[in-house]
């Protein structure tokens, strides 16, 4: 856990679909306890399973399917075997006909129903490949009969908030509905949840919009969305919802198979550092990486691969495509309809930043997260969002190119606190100019956001 913190990781995903509470209690407090020793950031997600499918657990595995061969699939609780998998989806036999297909593991695997009878599904093989215990299933187009957020993971949401998490993934996002329970669910005890809808679903892609709007951010689940819908059809659209998230300022994670062939290699393949760095390039704010370093062999050198490419991608980024299009965004209302203050106000912080070369953009987090919608647009320089509650200031570490400074501001004064942290980190220079972004409001001037550019 600290190699791969020193390397960069800094969200751990925990899916909650696997593990059990108190394994994940377990890694939540070893994650907080090495980022405190490292003196690192390192925002904690708890990703809610929701409706996904998965098989059962198989006596040995891999289990290896082989094509033409016959597989049955049982809704009764036992442990898989080459005969039969039992799978965790009560209404499976209900829910398929002969001839419909179903995918296992992010649709690697391809069967096809030829029998349903009682409790099993009969199945042809049409994909093979070698199955893990607990793969995920995908009946594309069918009506899932379950809810996107179960009381099972509102249970898990009642746990993660009481274990300080700082983010919730919701799997199989359908529609706003689905984000504002999670929400309304950690508001009734007082608490707040910071929200990432993930995409992976038709639904989701129609519903998008609303879906955003309610999220805090957005997740393209590229295993289950490859699956939902033509899997050819995923890259143009992880292109799109990467534009739309960065003109609304909520930050994007690109996930999924990002450097699979790492799970067994040292080193990926071209077209996985090619996926990477033009998931950068498009303006994704994180990449994700899931088996790589849940069960891989080489998780360390994975999220060190990760970092090179970013490196290499966003040295040669240029913020101008974003730039260009945002004033046409909102004249021709396609966004919320009119001009918000953040977004003008971001706008013109990173083109002074950008023209003045300044090494950082020192944002508050009172600043009504200003750092957020800076980050959208790429700056050229890093930015720093101080906040005395590291629970908050956590968050804006999602967004790209924002690194949290958590310190208490003793001062009362966010410039002289901010120099003075910088200076006894030897990250300044004197004479060095740099922006710096701060809440003014007060009673006679209310909702004030102050830009200063200044010389230390
Ligand atoms: C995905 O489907 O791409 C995804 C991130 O979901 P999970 O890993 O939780 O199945």
């Amino acid at each position: 856990m600290e190699q791969l913190i020193l390397q960069g990781m800094n969200v751990a995903r925990l899916n909650f679909a696997h593990g059990t509470l108190q394994t994940h209690r377990e890694d939540i407090r070893n994650i907080r306890a090495v980022a405190a020793r490292t003196e690192r950031s390192c925002l904690i997600m708890a990703d809610l399973p929701g409706p996904k499918i998965r098989i059962g657990k198989l006596m040995n595995e891999p289990l290896l399917l082989e094509k033409g061969n016959e597989v049955v699939l049982t809704v009764q609780d036992s442990v898989g075997t080459a005969d039969q998998i039992p799978v965790e989806y009560k209404r499976l036999p209900e829910s398929v006909n002969p001839g419909s297909l179903i995918f296992l593991n992010d649709g690697f695997i391809q069967l096809q129903v030829e029998k349903v009878s009682g409790d099993k599904v009969f199945c042809r093989t049409v994909i093979g490949g070698p199955l893990l215990s607990y793969k995920g299933l995908n009946l594309p187009g069918v009506k899932i009969f379950a809810d996107a957020v179960s009381d099972t993971d509102l249970e898990f949401v009642a746990f993660a908030l009481q274990e300080g998490v700082d983010a919730f993934g919701v799997s199989f996002a359908e529609s706003a509905d689905d984000i504002r329970k999670v929400k309304a669910f950690a508001q009734k005890d007082g608490q707040s949840a910071y929200v990432v809808a993930k995409i992976e679903r038709a639904e989701a892609i129609a519903n998008f919009d609303e879906i955003i709007t309610a999220a805090d951010a957005i997740m393209i689940a590229r295993g289950d969305l490859g699956v939902q819908i033509p899997i050819e059809d995923v890259p143009a659209v992880q292109k799109k919802l990467i534009n739309k998230a960065n003109l609304l300022g909520r930050p994007v994670i690109t996930a999924t198979q990002m450097l699979l062939s790492m799970t067994e290699n040292i080193r990926p393949t071209r077209a996985e550092v090619s996926d990477v760095a033009n998931a950068i390039l498009d303006g994704t704010d994180a990449v994700m990486l899931s088996e790589e370093t849940a069960i891989g062999r080489h998780p360390v050198e994975a999220v060190e691969m990760l970092g090179k490419i970013a490196t290499s991608a966003e040295r040669e980024r240029k913020a101008v495509k974003i730039l260009a299009d945002l004033p046409a965004y909102f004249r021709t209302g396609a966004g919320s309809g009119s001009v918000r203050v953040e977004d003008v106000f971001s706008l013109n912080a990173v083109e002074c930043a950008n023209a003045l070369d300044v090494r950082y953009i020192l944002a508050h987090t009172q600043s009504k997260g200003t750092a957020c919608f800076i980050s959208r647009f790429k700056p050229d320089c890093w930015i720093l969002s101080f906040g005395g509650d590291a629970k908050t200031n956590n968050l804006p570490a999602l967004s790209y190119g924002v690194y949290p400074v958590s310190i208490e501001d003793k001062t009362n004064v966010f410039s002289d606190m901010a120099i003075r942290f910088l200076m006894k980190a030897g990250m300044v220079e004197k004479n060095e100019k740099m922006i710096l972004i701060e809440d003014g409001s007060h009673d006679a001037m209310p909702e004030t956001l102050l830009m200063k550019i200044f010389k230390v």
